[in-house]
Formats: C-alpha cells, structure tokens, sequence
C-alpha cells in the first residue's frame, strides 16, 4: 500500500465541472438541489476515514438526496466519462499517481480509477474525488472485499492511511525446491489490534502474498548466476552485494515494495547465505 496525494478538487469543483459541460437545464437543477447534501456526504466520508468508521456510511440513497441510484451512476459513467470537462478530470487522476503504479498493490500499472467505497452500493460517492482512487484493473475488479461492514475489514486507503512507512509486510524464504518465497503481515509493536486487522484484510484483499512471491521467485531464479559467482568468492561477498541491493532498492522504492522486502529477507537468512545446504540452489 503507498499513500498518494489526494485529488485537490471537492465534489463542489465536481459539480461546477458538469455543469461547464452544459448540461439541460433539468441536469442544472437536479445539480442545484442536491448540492449541499453532495457537500455533507463528502465531509461525512472525509470525517470517518480519519477515524476509521467508513463502514458506518450507510449503503443506498441517502433520505437528503432526491437523484435515484440510476441518475448518480451515470453521473459518473456520462458525466465524468463521456463530457469533456468530466474527462478531463478523470484523465488528470489517471496520471497523477507517481510512476504510475496502483497504489494498493504497488506493483500493477495504474489503468483505471477504483470506487474506494463502490458506487453500486454508495451511488452518493459516485463522483466524489476522495472515493475515487487511480488503480491497476485487478485490484479494481478482483478484490475479495467490495466493501467495508465493520472496523476490522477496512482496507487501507491510499489518500488517508499513511502506512508505508512501517516494515509491517515480511518476506519468509520457503526452503523447497525449487527456492521460493512467502510473504505475510508482521505486527508492528506499536499498531493497535484494529490498525494490525486492517492490514490483514488489505494484504489478503489485493492477493499481496500472490503479487509479490511471483515477482520475488522470479528476481530469485534471474539473480542465481549472480548470487553463486559472489558466494563463490565468500560469504561476505555475497552480504555486501544483497546489503547494496537491498539499500538501493529501500532508497529508490521504499520499505513496503516486494523489492526491498525481498532482500531484507535474504540479509537476514544464515542458512542462505550459508550456500542453501540440502537444496540446489547455489549447484
Ligand atoms: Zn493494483
């Protein structure tokens, strides 16, 4: 999970955006009455992610909105994807995600933007800035949990939850054959049990484990000729080069990528850098 900056405009700028898109006048006064309590949901939304209660939100129409499910939706799917100032907003938070990568899973390209709470169950928040996050298709449309029915099954939200800066996803180096890795969630000491739930729920919601063990097996099985060419030579040959590796990638990618996870678990693992006794790697 990396934490991004969230978009500048609020669902008011929104609203003055679909009506830039010249709208019929029956649009403008739908946009005209339901404003304010568009307004309240949203500060009601940025209220409860600072306090981790976004699962209280209640699902449906609110009694202050008088739009139906069908007209909220396709605010989204006419008005921000089909208009062209709507797009244009929409085009502008594809982009804005740094090296483009999906910030649940941070391994994924961004291509889409993801209902943090989904419109078909919080149409209200269909077109609400903060709800909508950049994201790679998979954790879009694959993720186990659509939405949030108690404190613990909260995933992290990119905008709000600041927790990539905490070594709290551990890798584990399965001694099979051939080598592979495990990744899992490590309790940070100082994180609350609701703090430590969340970030089991996000880790298994965005299949982590799966991302990550693919792209680390895969560094493991490229890097061998590497690794036994240094091992060769000696043991601490071997350290000094993961210790480099494992710095560079910690500066260029922070603590949480697969990465820096990765060879955090190979610098600390004696019977791999004692040349893996009883397994093929390093023959
Ligand atoms: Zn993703």
């Amino acid at each position: 999970m990396k934490n991004i900056t969230r978009p500048t405009e609020t669902i008011n700028d929104i609203l003055d955006i679909f009506l830039n898109d010249r709208p019929r006048q029956q649009t403008v006064s739908e946009i005209d009455s339901n404003r304010t309590a568009l307004i309240a949901l949203e500060n009601q939304y940025i209220t409860k992610t600072q306090d981790n209660t976004l699962y209280e939100i209640s699902r449906g129409i609110p009694a202050s909105i008088t739009l139906t499910e069908e007209s909220l939706i396709r605010y989204y799917e006419y008005r921000m994807l089909e208009r062209d100032n709507g797009r244009n907003f929409y085009d502008k938070l594809l982009i804005s995600v740094p090296y483009n990568t999906c910030p649940y899973c941070t391994i994924k390209n961004v291509t889409t933007i993801d209902h943090f709470l989904p419109k078909s169950k919080y149409p209200f928040l269909s077109v609400t800035p903060t709800n909508l996050v950049p994201s790679c298709r998979d954790c879009n449309t694959d993720k186990k949990v659509s939405y949030p029915t108690n404190r613990d099954n909260q995933t992290f939200h990119p905008y709000f939850d600041i927790v990539d800066n905490e070594p709290w996803i551990i890798a584990e180096l399965l001694r099979a054959e051939p080598l592979s890795f495990h990744f899992k969630v490590q309790r940070i000491p100082t994180w609350d049990d609701n703090k430590y739930s969340r970030s089991l729920t996000h880790f298994d919601a965005y299949k982590i484990n799966e991302l990550f063990s693919s792209e680390a097996n895969n560094e493991l099985r490229g890097r061998r000729l590497f690794f036994k060419r240094h091992i060769q030579r000696n043991r601490t040959e071997l350290i000094d080069h993961l210790n480099e590796t494992y710095q560079s990638y910690l500066d260029s990618f922070g603590l949480l990528d697969w990465r820096t996870v990765m060879y955090h678990c190979l610098i600390n693992d004696d019977w791999f850098l004692d040349g893996c006794a009883g397994n093929n790697y390093f023959n």
